[in-house]
């Protein structure tokens, strides 16, 4: 009997997580404790002081919202101050805070868990149900990350494998994963097109598969729009509806806001499936002590109309990854669909009228990033049996003394890449250190891109050449110098705000001495300390 393998493939979802593994050269989702092939990727803590993880965190999200932490995945590797944390942190219903690190992390009761943490018991969850499930024990895993994750998210997945015990063997990027699925040892030399609409987010790569090389020519996306903004339109539309035909107002208490939200995801799932379905909530308030109970019918076509711009905004994005390869709609020769709010029927008609073929039947939406990552661990024993050329997201460089982004690495490079530029040479007033700032994003000002960290560097670093690599995972290191002189530096992210507030104060002082690579760490974080310190 052949050995068994005891390495999975870990699909680490905003919504759900997949574990896969194979055996026997078969690919195969890991069943959860429950028997399903999902693990809700939800973190709480129940009123009996237990963290619950999975399912059972889930079942009490309703009545227990401010402790149950879901959609980590938007969350983790991302400094508190970013615009992104703020962004979320109203539309969310529990407690984001800042961590030790200056990093977000969320309260539960009164304990503060780092994002890391919370992912943590997530894979720790996904590496017993497999244990249980496989009969043996697992420490290792090939973990999938969205494509445009950057450095700091990355690594930040990474820990949380750590953390759980997991020794990750790869970071995957998820389309290149889904495309491993469908052409995996495959023979095939095909254009796929991944069209990935999860619950958060909505990523396009498109690959080129040549036998087992799986070459990512273009790829792009928006962290901000997926399952969740539909379920928030059939929310919106429920609760007018309602006013409209009971004459109130609606509670907006986090409890009746939660259990309206669930009730419109399912309504939206129902609708892939049925022509029409009644929104049921009893007692969902009360008018002079007496239970009110809420009753919207909603019809697939309503839902279509609600979200119909949400879906004609994805296929903008399309077009958009297209051109920046030149690459024509008729040339794509299969559309692979990925995330569960892809199995809509408006999306899936959108993207036959689009391409002029229908999607790919047979590669399972929720479960091809797991399959795919299960293969490629399986596949890394075994020499050259994958290829994997991936291609950066989004750039990656430095902050002028304007404020000014410059781009070092560009969009689409291929990766493992790298590029180097050199510090300006010295000069009189130079400062005792020289700071530098990198930010990853296509913003043309620095402070609107994703702070990747501060490196800080000796004056007699001036006028040296300065090298960003990108390895085959997507994790950036930085040399300073050239030849035997060449050292490999860290980046610190460990800035707390109260860090960057003296480095800036420290700058504002030394006025004449303004470093030359310098300002801005993230624009939301700099806006603020300007507000608590009633500068600008
Ligand atoms: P993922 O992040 O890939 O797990 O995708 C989860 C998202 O897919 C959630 O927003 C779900 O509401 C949505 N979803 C799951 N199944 C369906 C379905 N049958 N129809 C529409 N949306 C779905």
């Amino acid at each position: 009997m052949a050995e068994r393998s005891r390495i999975i493939g870990i699909d680490l979802g905003t919504t759900n997580t997949v574990v896969a593994h194979v055996r026997n050269r078969i690919p195969k989702v890991v069943p959860s404790e429950r028997g399903n092939l999902v693990i809700p990727s939800m973190v709480a803590l129940a009123s009996s002081g237990d963290l619950l993880v999975g399912g059972p965190a889930r079942d009490q999200a309703v009545t227990n919202p401010r402790n149950t932490v879901s959609g980590a995945k938007r969350l983790i590797g991302r400094p508190f101050e970013s615009l992104a944390v703020q962004e979320l942190k109203s539309a969310l219903p529990y407690e984001i805070v800042p961590g030790p690190d200056g990093a977000a992390a969320v309260k539960l009761g009164e304990r503060v868990l780092t994002l890391p943490e919370v992912s943590s018991h997530v894979l720790a969850h996904a590496k017993k149900v497999s244990e249980l499930s496989l009969g043996g024990l697992v420490t290792e895993a090939v973990i999938t990350v969205p494509a445009w994750y950057n450095d700091n998210q990355r690594s930040a997945v990474k820990e949380a494998g750590r953390l759980a015990g997991l020794e990750v063997k790869r970071i995957l990027n998820e389309p290149t994963a889904a495309a491993l699925a469908y052409g995996f040892n495959r023979k095939l030399r095909k254009k796929v097109l991944v069209y990935d609409l999860g619950g958060g987010t909505f990523d396009v790569s498109v690959l080129q598969l040549d036998n087992n090389v799986f070459e990512v020519l273009a790829t792009g996306g928006d962290t901000f729009l997926g399952g969740v903004d539909f379920d928030r339109r059939v929310a919106e539309h429920v609760v007018r509806v309602f006013e409209q035909l009971e004459g109130m107002g609606l509670s907006t208490s986090p409890v009746a806001r939660q259990r309206i939200q669930f009730a419109a995801e399912s309504a939206k799932m129902d609708l892939s499936v049925i022509p029409n379905v009644m929104l049921e909530l009893p007692f969902i308030t009360e008018r002079r002590g007496k239970p009110v109970d809420l009753r919207v019918p909603l019809t697939r076509d309503q839902l279509n109309a609600l979200t119909q711009d949400l879906v004609d905004r994805t296929f903008a994005i399309v077009d958009g990854v297209l051109a920046q390869k030149g690459i024509r709609r008729q040339e794509i020769d299969e559309v692979l669909l990925v995330g569960g709010q892809s199995r809509m029927p408006l999306v899936q008609q959108a993207i036959t009228a689009h391409f002029g073929k229908p999607p790919r039947k047979g590669v399972h939406p929720d479960e091809c990033v797991a399959l795919g990552a299960a293969l490629f661990a399986d596949s890394l024993g075994a020499l050259d049996a994958v290829t994997l050329l991936d291609a950066l997201f989004m750039p990656i460089g430095y902050a002028q003394p304007s404020g000014a982004f410059k781009a070092v690495l560009e969009r689409n490079l291929p990766i493992p890449g790298a590029r180097s530029f050199r510090l300006p040479p010295p000069r009189e007033s130079d400062p005792a250190e020289i700071s530098l700032e990198l930010f990853q994003g296509d913003a043309q000002r620095a402070g609107d891109n994703e702070f990747l960290g501060r490196l800080v560097l000796p004056a007699s670093a001036a006028g040296q050449k300065v090298e960003l690599r990108v390895d085959a995972e997507g994790l950036l290191t930085v040399t300073v110098g050239e030849g035997a002189n060449a050292r490999a530096h860290q980046l610190s992210t460990r800035d707390t705000p109260e860090a960057v507030r003296r480095t800036l104060a420290d700058r504002d002082a030394r006025k004449a001495g303004e470093p030359r690579v310098a300002p801005a760490p993230e624009p939301g974080l700099l806006s603020s300390l300007k507000k608590m310190f009633g500068r600008g």
